[in-house]
C-alpha cells in the first residue's frame, strides 16, 4: 500500500469540470491540491455544452473563458418556438450586456472545458493528478481526512486538510457518508445526436439554442461551430438500443428537417435523467459539490453551471479557513448558501423548463408561447427572465444568504 501522510492539501474526488475547476481555483489561492479521478484521462463526456455567463464572469481570471470562447459558438438569441408553423419567442442576451462581458450563451461541449484545465493543472507544480485512482473509503478526524483509493490494482492512501466530493451523480464520497439523494427519475430517455447537418440553413431564423415543440413531442437544437447537438426524447418503453438504432435516429431527424440525403451522426449517446439532492453538503471536512450534491433535467443547461458556481463558493471558503484561521462554519456556511440555489433556482426552473416542453396539449402550448411573447416584448419583463434563466439571481440569492 502506498501511503501518503503529507496532510497540507486539499483531496479532490472527481476530475470532471467541477472537480477541475476547485482545483484551478485552490492552486491559484496557493493551496495545493490531490485530484483523483478514476478514469484513466480526463473526463471525455460531452453532456454539457451551455455555459452561461456568469459562469464566463468566474472562469475569465484564469484564461479559460477567453479558451473557451475561442473555441465555442456563442448564442446572443436563444428562442421557444412552435415546430410546425416557425412561431417562437427570442430571448436577447443583448438586454443583460450591462452585467457581464459575455452576453451570451457559449456553446461548448464539457469534455473541451475538462480538457483546457486539465491542461493547465498538468502544469501546476501545486496539483498532483491521479488518474485511473478510485475512491473506495475515507476517514476523517479533527484535523485531516484520509482517502483509501484503488490505483490500478494498488491500494493508495492520501491525506488532506480538507475531502471535497465533486465525482458526480454516483458519487462513492457520497455513498461512504450514507447519504440519501432524494429525488425521482424522469421517465423519458434522452438522446443526444450530434450532426453535421447544418439546420441554420434550412431552418428560417433558428438561434443557436433552441427549444422547439414538435407534433407530437419536442426537441432541442444547439449549434456548436462545426457542427448540431441535436436532444430527443423518447418514451421509457423504447430500450436504449431501439433508441439508438440509426434507421430510428434518422426518421426522427428527417421529421425534423427532410433532407434528400442521410444525416451524417458524428455521435449518439443515451441519457436516463433525475432530478435528486442531498440534505445537506458539508460533513465534518468532507464537502460535497456539483452532480455529487444535486441533479437536474438538463433542460436550460443549468446543471454544470451550477456545480461550477458551487466550486467557485467552496474554495473562497476553505482559502479563508486556509489561510486567514476561518472555521470550519464557513463549509456550512457554503452548504446554506448553494443548497436552496440548487433546489429554487436549478431544480425548479430546470424542472419547469421540462414540463413547458414535454407539454403536449396545443392550446396549452400556445398559451405558454403567447407568455413568453408578452415577456420579450417588455423590456423589463424580458431582461428580468434573463438574469434568472442565465443564474445571475442564484448567485445574488446565494451571496445574500449569512
Ligand atoms: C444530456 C445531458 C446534457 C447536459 N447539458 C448540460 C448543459 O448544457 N449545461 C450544463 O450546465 N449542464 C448540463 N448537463 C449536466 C452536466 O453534464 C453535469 O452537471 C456535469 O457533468 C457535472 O459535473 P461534475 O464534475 O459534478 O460531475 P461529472 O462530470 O460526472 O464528473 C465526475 C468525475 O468523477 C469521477 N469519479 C466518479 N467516481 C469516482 C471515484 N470513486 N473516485 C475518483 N473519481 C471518480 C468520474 O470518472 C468523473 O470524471 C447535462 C447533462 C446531461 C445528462
Amino acid at each position: 500500500m502506498v501511503i501518503d501522510k503529507n496532510s497540507e492539501r486539499v483531496i479532490i474526488a472527481g476530475g470532471g469540470p467541477v472537480g477541475l475547476f476547485a482545483a484551478v481555483r485552490l492552486s491559484r489561492f496557493g493551496i495545493p491540491v490531490a485530484l483523483i479521478e478514476a478514469a484513466e484521462m480526463v473526463n471525455t463526456d460531452i453532456r454539457a455544452s451551455t455555459i452561461h455567463p456568469p459562469t464566463l464572469d468566474m472562469m475569465e481570471p484564469y484564461g479559460i473563458s477567453a479558451r473557451a470562447v475561442d473555441g465555442g459558438m456563442p448564442a446572443r438569441q436563444w428562442q421557444i418556438r412552435m415546430h410546425t408553423t416557425g412561431e417562437k419567442a427570442v430571448f436577447d442576451m443583448g438586454c443583460i450586456a450591462d452585467v457581464t462581458d459575455y452576453p451570451f450563451r457559449l456553446q461548448f461541449e464539457q469534455s473541451k472545458l475538462c480538457a483546457i484545465m486539465g491542461e493547465m493543472l498538468a502544469a501546476d507544480p501545486l496539483v498532483q493528478m491521479y488518474y485511473g485512482t478510485k475512491i473506495e473509503a475515507f476517514e476523517q478526524d479533527d484535523e485531516s481526512v484520509t482517502i483509501f483509493a484503488d490505483q490500478n490494482g494498488e491500494r493508495v492512501a492520501l491525506t488532506g486538510r480538507f475531502l471535497i466530493g465533486a465525482d458526480g451523480a454516483t458519487s462513492s464520497v457520497r455513498e461512504h457518508l450514507d447519504l440519501s439523494f432524494e429525488g425521482s427519475m424522469y421517465p423519458e430517455r434522452t438522446v443526444l445526436v450530434t450532426t453535421t447537418f447544418p439546420f441554420h440553413e434550412h431552418l428560417d431564423d433558428i438561434s443557436n439554442v433552441s427549444y422547439c415543440w414538435d407534433t407530437d413531442g419536442n426537441f432541442s437544437l444547439l449549434r456548436l461551430p462545426d457542427r448540431w447537438r441535436v436532444s430527443l426524447y423518447f418514451p421509457e418503453g423504447l430500450s436504449p438500443e431501439e433508441a439508438l438504432d440509426d434507421k430510428h435516429l434518422e426518421a426522427r431527424l428527417q421529421s425534423i428537417c427532410a433532407s434528400s440525403q442521410a444525416f451524417n451522426i458524428t455521435d449518439k449517446r443515451v441519457y436516463r435523467v433525475h432530478q435528486r439532492i442531498v440534505e445537506r453538503y458539508d460533513h465534518g471536512r468532507v464537502v460535497l459539490a456539483g452532480d455529487a450534491a444535486h441533479i437536474n433535467s438538463p433542460t436550460g443547461g443549468m446543471g454544470m453551471n451550477g456545480g461550477l458556481h458551487d466550486a467557485h463558493n467552496l474554495t473562497e471558503k476553505i482559502d479563508k479557513i486556509w489561510h486567514e484561521g476561518g472555521d470550519l462554519s464557513l463549509l456550512a456556511l457554503y452548504s446554506r448558501q448553494r443548497k436552496p440555489i440548487a433546489e429554487r433556482e436549478i431544480m425548479l426552473q430546470a424542472d419547469r423548463n421540462r414540463k413547458r416542453m414535454t407539454e403536449k396539449d396545443p392550446e396549452k402550448r400556445r398559451a405558454s408561447l403567447l407568455q413568453l411573447q408578452k415577456t420579450t416584448s417588455d423590456a423589463e419583463k424580458h431582461r428580468a427572465y434573463l438574469m434568472k434563466s442565465s443564474m445571475y439571481d442564484g448567485l445574488a440569492a446565494a451571496t445574500a444568504i449569512t
